[in-house]
């Protein structure tokens, strides 16, 4: 019998307000624990919570990005559950009137040898909530190498408690480890391009939980889920689906009983093991939060969203193609990020020199050395790459040593006139300082010449590969050639 595979995502994304959901603490990552709090952020009793109009803002752009249904009443209720890294006892969320509902995301896909499709994967819901706090567990400090143990207590930091935070509920449409990558990949990008969250999962700014369930093939209703919690990039949300949908089909042609229950991804064992029961979402026991007034989005505030909504990817994607006359490959390249979009056209895109040197040792320098293109973009301001780009239109350096010069203008931060001066870069095309040195290749190559002066002429580039190397890479190849070639002929 064959299987179906059935994922659903659901994404936690914190918002980059200046100020949490419902306090004017700040929102900020990475400051000392419990300094960015307030009675409302805290729980104290007596407290009023405000709703943060601009978290609402972005809520609502990523409600309009993701071809939702804005609904034009919607409400706040709590979700009431004892922890220790919510003080309250409850967590503001939205239950059964999230603002956006019924939306839907296109992926690009890729198989092998096989051309690019889209899928659009439904989207169930978009709501607002708050962030809660975040436990820490400390350990004995041990010399090296030893044993870990825990301390017998835990401390709580309340800076994250109240940070907006969106959650994005997708429908069970994904079917398969490779469309969950692309969904998350393609649900990150369009919000990056507006603007409203980091992203990034290394802060927790982009937090993912994951359900898989198995089916035979054509069948109409869901298979028992398993729900896989807490994964810390999309690759490994990746692996952990592809061990998952393995571990339950193995299940299912056994004839055993899938358990509805929650799982946690072992990075290093690289399974996924059992954590806990699910609770069902009646033990949460929600009601209306009766501090907050209900919010109705009316025309005119969604308008203003609309009118300030930046440029979504898509539709940069088309506008680049026809305003710079490039292809749609150098499109997709130079577009995979925000950043770098943003970067080509603040100059680079409009030449095709620096154009090039994005796509090719830009990208390449920045695979090599495992940094953000955020971080080379601060070392190497586009003007800095468009001087490079002059160089090598100029002539003033072998195409060959640009590499060179931009890594050097990398650890520096100087340009690349300066490197090609203050190193004596420059490419050499004068005659009289190249002879000697094409002299020197034809004496000591004696059988390639023979070869060449015997009718093989493609023996030549390997005596310019030797001029080029014993000038250190400096020499100008189409000079090279021209004298090579008339030292030979004569
Ligand atoms: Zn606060």
């Amino acid at each position: 019998m064959d299987y179906e595979i059935v994922i659903g995502l659901e994404v936690h994304l914190q918002l980059k307000t200046d100020s949490k959901m419902f306090c004017g603490c700040r929102n900020k990552f990475g400051a000392e624990p419990n300094t960015l709090t307030c009675p409302v952020c805290l729980g104290m009793p007596g407290i009023l919570p405000v709703i943060n109009k601009q978290a609402f803002d972005y809520a609502l752009r990523a409600g309009l990005a993701l071809n939702c249904k804005i609904d034009s009443f919607t409400k706040f209720d709590r979700k009431n559950y004892f922890y220790p890294d919510l003080p309250k006892n409850y967590q503001i969320s939205q239950y059964d009137l999230p603002f956006a509902k019924d939306g839907w995301l296109d992926i690009k896909l890729t198989t092998d040898n096989k051309p690019l499709t889209t899928k659009r994967i439904g989207i169930t819901r978009v709501h607002l909530e708050e962030d809660t706090g975040k436990l820490i567990h400390p350990e004995v400090r041990q010399e090296a190498g030893a044993e870990k143990t825990q301390l017998g207590y835990s401390l709580v930091d309340l800076n994250r408690a109240g940070v907006p935070l969106l959650e994005i509920v997708s429908k069970p449409e994904i079917n398969s480890p490779e469309e969950a990558y692309a969904y998350l990949g393609a649900l990150k990008e369009i919000m990056q391009y507006l603007e409203i969250s980091d992203c990034d999962m290394e802060k927790g700014s982009l937090r993912c939980d994951t359900n898989l369930s198995v089916r035979p093939k054509g069948d109409k209703k869901l298979g028992t889920k398993a729900e896989i919690k807490n994964i810390n990039s999309f690759k490994f949300v990746k692996n952990a689906l592809v061990y998952e949908a393995k571990r339950q089909t193995e299940l299912l042609k056994k004839g055993e009983p899938v358990i509805q229950e929650t799982r946690l991804w072992d990075e290093k064992e690289e399974v996924t093991k059992p954590m806990r029961s699910k609770e069902e979402a009646h033990d949460y026991r929600y009601f209306p939060e009766p501090d907050l007034v209900p919010v109705i989005i009316d025309a005119k505030w969604l308008e203003e969203v609309k009118k300030n909504m930046p440029e979504l990817p898509e539709t940069r994607r088309k506008r680049l193609i026809n305003q710079y006359q490039i292809s749609e490959h150098e499109t997709n390249v130079l577009t995979q990020e925000k950043a770098m979009a943003d970067y080509a056209e603040s100059g680079p895109v409009r030449t095709k020199t620096a154009r090039n040197l994005m796509l090719g040792i830009v990208l390449q320098i920045i695979n090599e050395r495992k940094i953000e293109f955020g971080e080379f973009a601060r070392k190497v301001p586009p003007e800095n790459l468009l001087e490079l780009a002059e160089q090598l239109d100029k002539k003033i350096i072998v195409s060959t040593m640009a590499t060179t010069v931009l890594g050097k203008m990398l650890d520096s931060g100087k340009t690349a006139a300066e490197i090609i001066k203050g190193q004596g870069l420059e490419q050499v095309s004068d005659k009289s300082s190249l002879e000697p040195i094409i002299k020197e290749v034809i004496k000591n190559n004696a059988k390639i010449v023979a070869d060449y002066k015997g009718g093989k002429k493609t023996a030549i580039q390997s005596l310019i590969g030797q001029v080029m190397k014993a000038s250190r890479g400096k020499a100008n190849p189409q000079i090279v050639k021209e004298l090579l070639a008339k030292l030979l002929d004569n």
